[in-house]
């Protein structure tokens, strides 16, 4: 059996039989809102309490956010943060981060929030780079893949969604090329309130559609 990562929180690890598997990429989407950093948040900051923890972030993670959820020091510097500002940047720093994840030999948990941001607004800027961003972004997660299984950690990363107009209804971004790639992903959604319900939707052990609840308080979530 796979080794599990604590999602930090113990209601959602005991509705995951554990919570983040290692070895593998997890994706994690959801609408705006919905929860995505704060959960990413709160596992990194358990995490770090074990080992070094890697979170590559796109959008400008919130410090007062942080600092609601941790205020030890000596936990928040085991967290290595990355911020990537746009599409180049993204291109250029990943394989150099993976290089000195590779060289470290302490890391638990490695988060990406949120891979596809950049590719967003490249595609919706210039819509004849499409095969070529879709290229670069199945590079990515052939690393991240490459990383997870060869230091046993879990890898997760963060998408977001889009209004399929033909069904009605929302779907990750980066399509088959990211849901091939992840071998758990999980939706999040909105319930009334500060509730959220984190639903599987691919998982190699899990039944598709177990839904696990959990709420964003002012600390975190719980
Ligand atoms: P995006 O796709 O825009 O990045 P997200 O899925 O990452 O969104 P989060 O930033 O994790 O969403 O969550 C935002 C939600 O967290 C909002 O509903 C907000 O009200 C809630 N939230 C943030 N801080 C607190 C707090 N101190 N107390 C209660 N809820 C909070
Ligand atoms: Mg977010």
């Amino acid at each position: 059996m796979s080794g599990r990562v604590s999602t930090g929180l113990k209601r959602l690890d005991q509705c995951l039989e554990g919570g983040y598997e290692s070895g593998i990429v997890t994706e994690i989407y959801g609408e705006p809102g919905s929860g995505k950093t704060n959960l990413v948040l709160f596992s990194s900051l358990y995490s770090s309490r074990m080992g070094k923890v890697i979170f590559i972030d796109t959008e400008g993670v919130s410090t007062e956010r942080i600092s609601q959820m941790e205020r030890s020091d000596s936990v928040l510097s085991n967290i290595k943060f990355f911020r990537i500002r746009s599409y180049e940047e993204q291109l250029e720093s990943v394989p150099k981060i993976l290089n000195l994840v590779r060289s470290m030999n302490d890391v638990v948990l490695l988060v990406f929030d949120t891979i596809t941001i950049h590719y967003r607004a490249e595609r919706e800027i210039r819509s004849e780079l499409r095969r070529k961003t879709s290229n670069t972004l199945i590079t990515q997660i052939e690393m991240l893949n490459n990383i997870a299984a060869s230091k046993d950690i879990p890898v997760i990363i963060v998408n977001q969604v889009y209004m399929d107009k033909t069904t009605g209804e929302v779907q990750p971004v980066g399509g088959s090329a990211l849901s091939h790639a992840a071998k758990a992903i999980f939706k999040i959604q909105k319930l009334s309130g500060g509730k959220r319900e984190l639903v599987v939707v691919k998982h190699r052990s899990l039944p598709e559609d177990l839904k696990c609840s959990f709420s964003i308080t002012d600390t975190g979530i719980e």
